[in-house]
């Protein structure tokens, strides 16, 4: 979206609420790198205290500036695998965040999770501690594709895992899958959503697959080892998508994210809807009232700026109002829709008057939807979702 001079209202907060925020938690340990992964992982070793003893530094820090007048409504450990460390390690991470924050008792509380690294007596474990959601990184249900992906599990362990968990006493499961993946045909991914649909699970997070600078993957393509489908294909397998698991009750609540009823991921949502997170551990990031900051990403810069200065900051970003609005207007977009009124309290009514020709045309041509007070994506938008945003101005 094109920057514009204008002047805007912008107001974050009103003065007397407490601010809705979210916690997410890195935990940067895998049993080894996954070739198309890019996130900040590193194979698990025997110094992963140390790290548990920075992120508890980093909590107290932030705490000082950030507990008063904020409610914590969620929090999420990401990776990394946090199903592979202590499950201990997991309860004094929740135990100093408590110690810290005001956590809502009704927060929601996600781990993620790889299938083949929770056990009976783990699963019993984060139950006891308050965490209610379970995120598994299945990606295929195809043993060709585990294996070129290089995942540690087979499809049997992915089902039976999910079973167990939900057995153990877990209602609230979401699964990963990735498409596109080289070789797989839209019979191949059919059967992937279908696998997915008929577990007990209550949100699918289907992603295309993305090549990354830096990875294995990325490599096998440029050195010509691996072909990647193109984005027309791509684009195919994303309609069979949204059209099978709408009609498997999972309706699309965003572009890559579908639940069953009342199952919408609340911690994503906060990224969506533009409200405040702070993240903890390597590479983490935060938005709070419109700034923006992250962490390193090596662990041993993690540890040692934690233990020097209490927190591991490498750089920040105060938005403009113009970037705060065409960010905010983005992320609404790709996800849930444009609550009308919260928007206009918040920015004021001048975006949407320029945008109104456009908005008239999308809306006319079922790209986007109304209703209520929401504006929205129709499915037909979702799937040409970047190609739609990039209009607005
Ligand atoms: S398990 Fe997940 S975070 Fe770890 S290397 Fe594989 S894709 Fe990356």
């Amino acid at each position: 979206m094109k920057n514009s001079t204008r002047k805007i209202k912008v107001s974050i907060l009103p003065e007397s609420s407490k601010a809705e925020t979210a916690i997410y938690i890195h935990i940067p340990f895998c049993d080894h790198k996954c070739v198309y992964c890019d996130f900040y992982s590193i194979i698990k070793d025997d110094k992963a205290q140390n790290y548990f003893d920075a992120l508890r530094v980093e909590i107290e820090h932030y705490a000082k500036t950030y507990s008063g007048n904020r409610d914590i409504h969620t929090i999420f450990f990401g990776g990394g695998t946090p199903s592979l460390v202590d499950e201990k390690q997991i309860k004094f991470v929740l135990d100093v965040l408590s110690a810290n924050f005001n956590l809502l008792p009704s927060a929601e509380i996600t781990l993620e999770a790889n299938p083949g690294t929770l056990t009976p007596r783990k699963l019993q474990a984060y139950l006891s501690y308050g965490i209610n959601r379970l995120s598994l990184g299945v990606q295929s249900f195809d043993e060709n594709d585990l294996k070129f992906m290089t995942r540690i599990h087979t499809a049997d362990i992915a089902r039976s895992t999910i079973r167990l968990a939900k057995d153990e006493g877990f209602s609230n499961i979401n699964l990963d899958l990735i498409f596109n993946l080289p070789g797989q045909n839209k019979t191949k991914w059919l059967y992937n959503l279908e696998s997915a649909a008929e577990l007990p699970v209550t949100h699918i997070s289907a992603y295309s697959l993305m090549l990354e600078k830096g990875t294995i993957l990325n490599k096998m393509v440029l050195d010509g080892k691996v072909a990647i489908s193109d984005a027309d294909y791509d684009a195919d397998l994303y309609e069979l998508t949204i059209e099978f698991l709408n009609s498997r009750g999972f309706h699309q609540y965003e572009v890559s994210n579908f639940a069953k009823e009342g199952f919408d991921c609340r911690h994503n949502k906060f990224y969506w809807d533009y409200k405040d997170y702070i993240g903890f551990g390597t590479s983490a990031h935060s938005f709070v009232n419109g700034t923006r900051w992250w962490n390193y990403n090596s662990l041993t810069f993690y540890l040692n700026s934690v233990f020097e200065k209490q927190h591991a900051r490498t750089g920040e970003e105060t938005m403009s109002p113009e970037e705060m609005i065409n960010e905010y207007t983005m992320l609404a977009l790709r996800s849930s829709g444009l609550k009308i009124k919260e928007f206009t309290d918040r920015f004021g009514i001048e975006w949407l008057e320029r945008n109104e020709k456009l908005i008239r045309e999308l809306l006319e041509n079922e790209f986007m939807v109304r209703s209520k007070s929401t504006l929205k994506m129709a499915p037909k938008g979702y799937a040409v979702c970047d190609e739609i945003l990039s209009r607005f101005n």
